[in-house]
């Protein structure tokens, strides 16, 4: 991939656009480019540079993203969902051995929800968390279709990203963890060197709880993308918990050595053993267990950004069918039916049950008789009851999987209705109360028909989100049907020109 056409051959230390921005370490990577931590020396701040492959098809792809970016940028800063979505900060082309790329900088954000999902061991996030998320990613949806006319038509725990709160502090804690870890190395030669032989298992980098060094394999990112996410603290009063009362001792420790005073050989192994593990384990603000459901506070909020405008599209202009990862993706795109800003909502919903129980909503497998289709609609039908008979005529492919009474499925014959108020309570054991609650909200955003799906300013006013915090008001009532979108809520409408 890294021939012309492809990627570009980036390396630590390189300056971009005559030296305003130098590349300090990778971020992630992905189908279309390779993601950097950079520091831009005019701002004297860091950024995010996104670097794209230099094939034409790829830079036609990154020209539309940042269209669709810089209509969000100028767009009502005012909208409470603005702020939820993420900022681009100036682009520009890079010259190189495989060609021209396209460059575009980003505000630094840190690990995705699916990070976080995992950090939950799949067993759900807080259900206050999960409100949170829950209305910013409503605002910020809401900004996007009304606002902006903009289809994100991805929406995934993957490209929902926890905002840093002080990212130069949180660089400068990298930077000194990375300076203790070079003292300890240097320490623990020395000990080696005196015949004291240091754990090797403690000193191995690739094992240690280093945040950043913590490999995050996906279960569904594909081979062409990966990330080495920045971590980001859960909780709102951060500062705390960059204190970390063994630093001093750390670096006292090692400044002995340094000093050429001489350690004693028997209680050194432990100390160093105890100060590694404690330095980088339990006195780290980033790879601490996140908090339990009963161990919040009230002032504990996270904030999270939607990025990747990578495949969305504009309310008047769709550019491609074929949109949505598969476990989100809405029946009326499976159908082959007419889609529109609604379509994000499906998605939201199925993100928001993933996030409270840890599982995908759907998640559709192959058989040795039917495909993959014929299960997610088999699914969709178990959990949430027949599909709109309007959506079903509408579709191309309906009569692929429906037999002519557009009622039954071709392949799959023996349904077992689950409502989702039922699997919440047998299932993930979720109280009455909760589970009807629950239901009620995501029930609102899995309505199969796209024109009926509730949409994203009345959701952010449902009365579940009531308790969740302040992250800004929409004036309209609970309960609207993407009335101020138009046609545009369940399909493209284009313009004459
Ligand atoms: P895809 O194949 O998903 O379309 P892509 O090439 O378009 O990939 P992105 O998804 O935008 O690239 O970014 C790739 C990875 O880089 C992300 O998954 C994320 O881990 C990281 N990343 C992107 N933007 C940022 C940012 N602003 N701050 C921190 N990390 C980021
Ligand atoms: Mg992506
Ligand atoms: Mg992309």
């Amino acid at each position: 991939d890294y021939v012309p056409g492809g990627y570009h051959p980036a390396y630590l230390g390189e300056t971009y656009k005559d030296g305003r921005y130098v590349l300090v370490r990778k971020l992630g990577w992905g189908h279309f480019s390779t993601v950097w931590l950079a520091k831009d020396i005019q701002e004297n701040r860091h950024v995010a540079m996104k670097v794209v492959r230099s094939a034409k098809s790829y830079r036609e792809t990154a020209i539309d993203e940042i269209k669709l970016l810089s209509k969000i940028n100028h767009t009502d800063p005012q909208h409470p969902g603005h702020r939820h979505l993420i900022k681009l900060l100036d682009y520009f082309d890079h010259q190189g051995p495989n060609g021209t790329h396209i460059c575009m900088v980003f505000e630094v954000l840190g690990e995705n929800l699916l990070s976080l999902i995992r950090r939950y061991k799949h067993k759900g996030l807080p259900i206050k968390f999960v409100k949170q998320i829950a209305k910013q990613i409503l605002l910020a949806s809401d900004f996007l279709h009304r606002q902006c006319g903009i289809i994100h038509t991805d929406i995934k725990p993957e490209n929902i990203l926890l905002e840093i709160e002080d990212v130069e502090k949180l660089v400068k804690y990298l930077e000194d963890s990375q300076r203790e870890r070079k003292l300890l190395r240097r320490v623990s030669s020395k000990l080696k060197a005196s015949g004291v032989e240091a754990s090797s298992s403690s000193l191995d980098e690739e094992k240690r709880q280093i945040p950043f060094r913590k490999s995050r394999h996906s279960r569904r990112q594909t081979l062409v993308t990966g990330s080495q996410p920045l971590p980001s603290p859960l909780r709102s009063k951060s500062s705390s918990f960059f204190v970390s009362p063994l630093k001093s001792s750390i670096s006292t420790f090692a400044g002995r050595t340094a000093g050429n005073v001489p350690i004693r050989s028997e209680t050194s192994q432990q100390d160093l053993q105890f100060l590694l593990d404690k330095s980088f384990k339990d006195s780290d603000p980033y790879s601490a267990e996140p908090p339990r459901e009963d161990e919040l506070e009230d002032d504990d909020l996270i904030t999270v950004k939607i990025a990747d405008l990578g495949n969305a599209c504009w309310v008047h202009r769709h550019f491609t069918d074929d949109i949505q990862t598969r476990q989100y993706r809405a029946p009326e795109v499976i159908l082959g039916a007419n889609w529109g800003c609604s379509s994000d909502i499906w998605s939201v919903g199925c993100l928001l049950f993933e996030l409270l129980t840890g599982d995908y909503l759907f998640d559709p497998t192959e058989g040795p008789t039917f495909s993959k289709n014929d299960d997610h609609l088999a699914q969709i039908i178990e959990l949430v009851g027949p599909i709109s008979h309007r959506v079903l005529e509408e579709g191309f492919n309906t009569k692929r999987y429906f037999h002519s009474d557009m009622k039954t499925l071709r392949q799959i014959k023996n349904l077992k209705p689950w409502p989702l108020e039922s699997v919440l309570m047998e299932k993930y054991k979720f109280s009455e109360t909760d589970s009807r609650e629950i239901s009620d909200f995501l029930g609102c955003m899995l309505i199969t028909d796209p024109k009926f799906r509730m949409d994203a300013a009345g959701l952010s006013n449902h009365f579940w989100l009531n308790d969740c915090g302040s992250f800004g008001y929409i004036d309209r009532e609970p309960g609207t049907r993407g009335e101020d979108v138009g046609a545009g809520w369940y399909r493209e409408v284009r313009k004459h020109h």
